[in-house]
């Protein structure tokens, strides 16, 4: 079975996460768990805590299975 990696966004940023690069460490969870979960899926909740204390723990990941970019706002129209 195929995993892909999953998407999640907010209003600035977007976190992409790799579960096939994941070394299932639980560093992220354990150090912000407002945000992720080993127990829920999907386990990136973005609504948890503000943009950049998000960002900082992604920087954080070991196996870089985390990776973030931040929103484009395009004008409409
Ligand atoms: S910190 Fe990175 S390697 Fe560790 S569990 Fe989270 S996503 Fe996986």
């Amino acid at each position: 079975m195929e995993v892909e990696s999953k998407q999640f966004s907010n209003q600035e940023i977007t976190v992409t996460y790799d579960p096939c690069i994941c070394k299932l460490s639980g560093k992220c969870a354990r150090e912000l768990s407002d945000v992720f979960s080993n127990n829920v899926i999907p386990w990136i909740n973005l609504d948890g805590t503000k943009s950049d204390k998000i960002i900082n723990q992604i920087k954080k990941c070991p196996s870089g299975a985390l990776k973030f970019y931040k929103n484009e706002h395009r004008a409409v129209g």
